[in-house]
Parts: structure tokens; sequence; C-alpha cells
């Protein structure tokens, strides 16, 4: 089995940029987390010499609920 396929099981695995994020106050949530370096959807990445600019797929739901459940 290959790593991939792996990853697509589980849903688990994407990360995504925070420039895909449009929502504000999601964004400025997301980037105090933000831990990864390379992302799932652009296939953008990056040295670990630099920020962090991604963030993991669960954090991201984790964080969507907590906004919409703030929100109202
Ligand atoms: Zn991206």
């Amino acid at each position: 089995m290959e790593e991939s396929d792996f990853y697509g099981i589980s849903g688990m695995k994407e990360t995504v940029c925070l420039s895909h994020i449009t929502d504000g106050v999601l964004r400025d949530a997301l980037g105090e987390v933000a831990d990864q370096f390379e992302c799932s959807f652009c296939q953008r990445t990056s040295g670990r010499s630099e920020e962090p600019f991604a963030v993991a797929m669960d954090e991201l739901g984790s964080r969507v609920w907590d906004v919409v459940t703030w929100l109202y």
C-alpha cells in the first residue's frame, strides 16, 4: 500500500495554506497554530528554515467549529 493511499483513507493528513482561507477571523486563529510546511491543495512546499505557512485539516476543522459556534 502506498503512503498516499493511507492518507486518502484517513482524510486527516492533508494540510492547507493559510492563504487559501478567506475568512479573516479564521485565518488569524489558524495563524497561531500553523506548523506545516506543505499544502495538499496547491502542492506548495517550503524548507524547515522558513515560517510554517499551512495547517493540518483536522486543525482547520476544529477551528472552523470554534468560530462558527462563537459567531452564531
Ligand atoms: Zn496551498
